[in-house]
């Protein structure tokens, strides 16, 4: 017996670097037809877009250069007013959160109300707390936001010039989307975790964490120097470090509002991204700081998150069967 067992400790080595080599093998030939796969994929999805973007890019910018030359001289105008870095991603923040209001003030249609995650909560929602969310979200809007991106023109001017003929093209574009997405990641984490330092989460990201079950305007309820440090700069720097254009910045900050708006309105609502992660974040405080949830993932800030049913719901719903009906709450502890 003791023989036996020296002779398969002995033989246990060289079967063992036998087994790493080939689960390496096997490792380097699932990543490279991986990536492989996800490059001829990229290039196809990207062929058809460039396509359409193409018949429709010479579209935009016979649009753009009519409404350059209607501006000329006066682009600031277009910056500002006509097109404005501000007017249309609000014009799209309010639409969007105008008939969310709707289902949050009247509980109807029930084909989206069934949807909501914290059961219960805002049903309806309170008016008074409402008015006042909603007054302090259109003071950030109008005495903060506004004068941050009044700033930013002369600058963006001087560093390359947002309203220049030429419209970027496609690859650009989505180049841009994915830069700025990673440095709102990183800049969003870092600034919200300071925030949630006693000193600071007093003084002011306790004013954005009265809602614990949030709706969609609470996205821009927050302290003026939140608002600047954890909403604007993380959304500016890109743009500002890329040196965009005018039309990049408008789709980027109407798609952050929009999806900051999902991350915040209470209901997993189908083919939509998931709002689990930022609503538990609502719910418990401590958990969830980003947006990806990749740094969260790092720092090990999701730890408690990954063990309960709304991870389980933090998925693209590609159905109209509720999260909270499939997949319901465990009877005895409830998360
Ligand atoms: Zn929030
Ligand atoms: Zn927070």
């Amino acid at each position: 017996m003791k023989g036996e067992a020296g002779s398969m400790l002995h033989n246990e080595k060289p079967k063992q670097e036998g087994h790493i080599w080939g689960s390496m093998r096997r490792t380097a030939f699932i990543l490279g037809s991986g990536l492989l796969l996800l490059v001829a994929l990229w290039n196809s999805v990207t062929w058809h877009l460039q396509r359409f973007w193409g018949a429709s890019g010479f579209f935009w910018q016979a649009q753009w250069e009519r409404l350059l030359s209607t501006f000329e001289g006066k682009e600031w105008i277009l910056f500002f007013i006509a097109l404005g870095a501000i007017q249309v991603p609000f014009l799209f923040f309010w639409s969007f959160n105008g008939l969310l209001l709707v289902v949050d003030t009247t509980g109807k249609p029930n084909f989206i109300s069934r949807y909501r995650i914290q059961m219960g909560k805002n049903e309806p929602v309170d008016p008074v707390r409402l008015r006042q969310s909603i007054c302090t979200v259109l003071f950030n809007q109008c005495v903060v936001s506004l004068p941050m991106v009044t700033f930013l023109y002369p600058f963006l001017k001087w560093w390359g010039d947002p309203c220049r003929r030429e419209l970027p093209t496609f690859h650009w574009f989505l180049l841009e989307l994915v830069i700025f997405t990673l440095i709102e990641e990183v800049m969003f984490y870092y600034s919200h975790r300071l925030l949630h330092y006693p000193t600071f989460y007093k003084k002011i990201h306790k004013k954005h964490h009265e809602w614990t079950a949030p709706i969609g305007v609470i996205a821009l309820y927050a302290h003026p120097i939140e608002h600047v440090v954890s909403n604007m700069l993380p959304a500016m720097l890109g743009p500002v470090l890329m040196g965009s254009h005018l039309s990049s910045i408008t789709i980027w900050f109407s798609l952050a509002l929009i999806i900051t708006t999902i991350s915040h309105c209470g209901y997993h609502l189908p083919f939509l991204p998931s709002p689990e992660f930022h609503d538990y974040h609502h719910l418990k405080f401590t958990q969830c700081y980003g947006v990806l949830g990749v740094l969260d993932h790092l720092h090990g800030t999701d730890t408690v998150f990954k063990q309960t049913k709304a991870y389980e719901r933090h998925i693209l719903l590609l159905g109209f069967t509720p999260l909270s009906e499939s997949i319901p709450d465990s009877p005895k502890k409830m998360e």
